[in-house]
């Protein structure tokens, strides 16, 4: 190791516990319940100065991806929403039918905006699109994941199941790996950083059960060969998920804005599940997504029911059992007073700001975008260590994405990017970290040592034994 990559992980826990304690120096601590309950009041003005603490660097736009929308009259609207159904299960669908509707019409309006209407799946039958509400991404893909593999063992008998997933595709797809006993095969991404379709085409058994495309992937935000993938799979009577979790509230409306979408939805007769956050560019609070299939048959393989215990008839379409209904409200409240007005108007500023950060990026000879992406922007530098770039923007108070496999940094780029002023700042900044990383070469920087070692590394148990303590360190009063 050189004399400037000598830091060690337990440097920025060490960091980390600084800035956790800070909130311990500043607000009581409970290691238990207080004997006597406090005042609400006085519990409310402290949880307002902590928001107050960590808002500015969302709300002026210094994060990437993170906080979608963040307009306060937006917030506002959705706190009310919340408010009016705070009490509200979709468990218990006789005391709240209120939380079916707003379920069953997210789905629906969902499915449409990701051509539902020209899959060549008639609505009303049971080979329609269609879907539940979920508690995000990461719970969409695995409930899909998991219908593949029960569909896949009772239609065919497969008891060795195996997908096929793209090594950009979003961890959540190696967490349904590890939760669901599916063997999982990473195909690597061709020069342009899209799948490798020849690859995926070998890697594909007598055992696999589905192939998974992204819309856009999150790490460098270039969208998959989705139609060439799916084909693959239709071919062969294999599942096909298409995650949109970042794309699927953006995609459609660049796409009747005029920018250049290649096909990725369910007009793809080979698509046979997707997967779109409402919780990113839907605009609804933290919690919820929605995952879609071809026909109720799949959708089946994912509900959950028992007839046998002594608690009743019991039957859960999703990993939960009760449920925030408050959220599928404040979701629904989200996407009816938007409207596809309202996206449309949305993706287009979303889609000139990336465009401008994109220019001023390239712009800059030191650092190169990767590939021509819509709106998530990953850049590297060939000549210089872009996490210790990313170190001085920290410093700066942005809130960046670093990246491996290249080593790179990302920003995704969302309605708080759209504010005057926020674009250029952003590259203003990126250009004076590059100066100050060209006259200090041997700045230690934050996490670009993590990082660059985690690149290189080669005992990747060692990394994850790393990630596991500082999981601990969350719990850790
Ligand atoms: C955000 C994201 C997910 C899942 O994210 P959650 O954090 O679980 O909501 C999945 N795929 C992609 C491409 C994403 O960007």
């Amino acid at each position: 190791m050189t004399q400037d990559t000598k830091k060690k992980p337990d440097d920025a826990d060490e960091e980390r516990k600084a800035t956790i304690k800070s909130y311990r120096q500043r607000f009581q601590t409970y290691d238990r319940l207080p004997e006597t309950g406090r005042d609400r009041e006085d519990i409310l003005a402290e949880m307002q100065e902590m928001a107050s603490l960590e808002e500015a660097r969302w709300r002026e736009g210094y994060a990437s991806g993170s906080v979608y929308n963040g307009d306060q009259e937006h917030i506002d609207f959705l706190n009310r929403a919340y408010a009016i159904n705070s009490q509200s299960n979709p468990l218990h669908t006789d005391l709240w039918p209120s939380a079916i509707k707003f379920e069953s019409e997210i789905v629906s309006m969902t499915a449409k905006m990701l051509g539902a209407d020209k899959s060549g799946a008639e609505a009303g039958t049971p080979e329609e699109i269609c879907g539940v509400v979920s508690s995000g991404g990461s719970e969409s893909i695995q409930l899909a994941m998991k219908s593949y593999r029960d569909y896949a063992r009772d239609k065919k008998g497969n008891t060795e199941p195996e997908m096929i997933v793209p090594i950009t595709a979003h961890a959540a797809f190696d967490k349904a790996s590890q939760y669901f006993g599916i063997k999982i095969l990473h195909i690597p991404v061709a020069d342009d950083y899209r799948a490798d379709v020849a690859a995926t085409e070998k890697a594909i058994t007598d055992n696999t059960i589905v192939i998974v495309g992204s819309a856009p992937p999150f790490p460098h935000g270039l969208i998959d060969p989705i139609e060439e993938l799916s084909e693959l799979a239709r071919a062969r009577g294999i599942g096909f998920h298409t995650d949109a979790c970042l794309g699927g509230f953006v995609l459609p409306w660049a796409e009747k804005l005029g920018y250049d979408v290649p096909p990725f939805d369910f007009r793809l007769p080979g698509v046979t599940s997707m997967s779109a956050d409402t919780h990113k560019f839907g605009y609804a609070a933290k919690g919820t997504s929605v995952v879609l299939y071809r026909g109720h048959e799949l959708r089946h393989y994912q509900y959950f029911t028992t007839t046998e215990w002594p608690g009743g008839l019991y039957c859960s379409p999703s990993f939960a059992g009760s449920r925030p209904g408050a959220l599928s409200a404040a979701c629904w409240a989200a996407m009816v007073s938007i409207g596809e007005q309202g996206y449309m108007d949305a993706t287009r500023r979303i889609l000139e700001a990336a465009a401008k950060i994109k220019k001023g990026i390239a712009e800059i000879p030191e650092l190169q975008v990767i590939g021509d992406p819509l709106f998530v922007i990953a850049f590297e530098s060939k000549e210089m260590d872009i996490y210790k770039i990313m170190d001085a923007m920290t410093e700066r108070g942005w809130s960046l994405n670093g990246l491996y496999k290249p080593a790179c940094v990302h920003l995704c780029t969302t309605l708080r990017h759209t504010q005057p002023g926020v674009a250029e700042r952003l590259i203003e900044d990126l250009k004076a970290s590059v100066a100050y990383v060209k006259a200090n070469p041997s700045t230690q920087g934050r996490l670009a040592p993590i990082y660059g070692m985690a690149n290189t590394l080669p005992d990747r148990g060692v990394i994850a034994d790393m990630l596991r303590n500082y999981m601990d360190g969350w719990y850790r009063l």
